[in-house]
């Protein structure tokens, strides 16, 4: 790291494994999806275990990354946030957009435990916003009395979205979640709670849409469509091939 403040640059100390293979159907902040699981594999020098010395202590932690997926897209100072339909403009420093001036995201995930395999030191998380592979910058304990202000206001995004669609599978995508079973256990909770949040664009939401969607979770491709408002058909659960 260099002295003159105009001119960082930061390294990754860590990479992300996480069921999200690609942007849509990410849920749009932490905690909404508490059976996405996934690790974070630390890197070099950091990669010691006297680095997570006593981390274990807590629930949860910050990640800073990099929007790795997005890093190269410009960013502008007006953005539309998904939360307000995608038709307003508003600052992009009152957001959470991916397109800001520097590609830098934080999210609190809770720490499952820490494992050492070998030399290598894992911390196994859940509950991430996080595509697959995105690099970690740093790693903080979240401490509860000075992170969490329940009476702060947070503008248009006061409360969690109150999404909730219900998800029913078809015989088909049943008969693969059975034979998925021993390997992903929770994987249609994940599918169901990704679901529920609606992933498709802000514009589509509480309209109907014949449309079939596809998402990718782990190394599956997941088809469904909209059955009514409420609800979603998951129509198909398939293996992508490499
Ligand atoms: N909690 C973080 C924050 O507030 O800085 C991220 C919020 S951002 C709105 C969450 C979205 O970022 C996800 O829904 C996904 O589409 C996108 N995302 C997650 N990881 C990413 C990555 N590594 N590169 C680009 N986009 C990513």
């Amino acid at each position: 790291m260099t002295e003159n403040a105009s001119d960082i640059s930061l390294s990754p100390i860590g990479l992300v494994n996480s069921p999200y293979k690609e942007k849509f159907a990410i849920p749009r902040q932490p905690g909404l999806v508490s059976s996405a699981k996934g690790i974070v594999k630390l890197l070099g020098a950091v990669n010691n275990i006297d680095s997570v010395r006593e981390l274990e202590q807590f629930s949860h932690i910050w990640l800073l990354f990099i929007f790795h997926g997005t890093q190269k897209q410009s960013w502008k100072p007006l953005v539309r946030p998904p939360r307000l339909g995608g038709n307003k403009k508003i600052g992009v420093l009152a957001t959470r957009s991916t397109f800001r001036p520097n590609p830098i995201g934080m999210s609190v995930v809770k720490l499952d435990s820490i494992e050492i395999d070998n030399q290598d030191v894992i911390l196994h998380i859940s509950g991430m916003d996080l595509l697959d592979q995105t690099p970690i910058v740093d790693i903080k304990p979240y401490i509860p009395y000075s992170d969490s202000l329940p009476h702060a206001n947070a503008g248009f995004a006061q409360a969690e979205p109150q999404i909730n669609l219900t998800v029913a599978f078809s015989e088909q995508a049943q008969l693969a979640l059975t034979k998925l079973k021993k390997d992903l256990p929770e994987l249609s909770l994940l599918i169901k709670q990704v679901l529920a949040q609606d992933p498709r664009p802000a514009y589509k939401k509480n309209k109907n849409d014949d449309k079939i969607y596809g998402m990718n979770l782990y190394n599956l491709n997941i088809q469904w469509r909209m059955l009514n408002l409420e609800s979603i058909d998951v129509i198909n659960i398939s293996t992508i091939s490499d």
